[in-house]
């Protein structure tokens, strides 16, 4: 397996090709682990590295459904996807995720947002009523190059999508049942569990 993301990491740094960070990863791993899902879904394939470190630290039947609305991104996902253990265990979904999710049905014991940065509140909605009992929501980038919690201003083009961000910390912080963290490594993940 290492091989295997270690090439993946490569290509992506080839294709810029923005996947999880190094120094996400160990504490990302740790919570799938925490966790022990059985149904994992994604927002945002690109090229199915997080999607394999999720089925990697998943329960034994751990079943990961991904969404990728670019076709290209999606297809090579799968073709690295073919290459591991993990290939029955993960569906990869081409299209735009607000279409897919409506095709979807839960229950889902992670979710993983890192899609359109703009869509995150959106995301949310609909996924709430598929979370089962102790589901765990990430979200990432949610610090946005460090824009979302600071008083500095954004330039002009990452005005909407700094709003939206804050929208968003702000709805997972004041859902009832939840519990939010925010892990400030990298570009900043928000991790909201329910409370059991
Ligand atoms: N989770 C991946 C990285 C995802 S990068 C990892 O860490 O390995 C974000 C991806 O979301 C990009 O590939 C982009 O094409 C996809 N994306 C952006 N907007 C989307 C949308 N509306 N629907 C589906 N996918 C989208
Ligand atoms: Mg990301």
């Amino acid at each position: 397996m290492e091989a295997l993301l270690g090439e993946m990491e490569s290509y992506a740094l080839e294709h810029y090709i923005p996947i999880l960070r190094e120094k996400e990863r160990h504490a990302f791993c740790r919570i799938v682990e925490e966790a022990k899902p059985h149904r994992i879904l994604e927002i945002g394939t690109a090229i199915g590295y997080s999607a394999l470190l999720m089925a990697m630290f998943g329960a034994e039947d751990v079943e990961v459904v991904s969404l990728e609305r670019k076709e290209d991104r999606a297809a090579k996902a799968k073709e690295f996807i073919c290459r591991s253990p993990y290939r029955d265990h993960i569906t990869v979904m081409t299209g735009d995720a607000a279409e897919l999710l409506r095709m979807l049905q839960g229950p889902f014991d992670v979710v993983f947002i890192d899609a359109a940065k703009g869509q995150y509140v959106r995301y949310f909605r609909r996924i709430l009523p598929m979370l089962s009992a102790r589901a765990v929501v990430l979200a990432d980038n949610v610090l946005f190059r460090g824009y979302v919690c600071s008083d500095v201003k954004p330039p002009r083009r990452y005005k909407t999508i700094v709003k939206r961000l804050r929208e968003y910390l702000d709805l997972v912080r004041h859902t009832p049942g939840f519990a939010t963290e925010l892990l400030e490594d990298g570009d900043g993940m928000a991790v909201s569990g329910r409370l059991g």
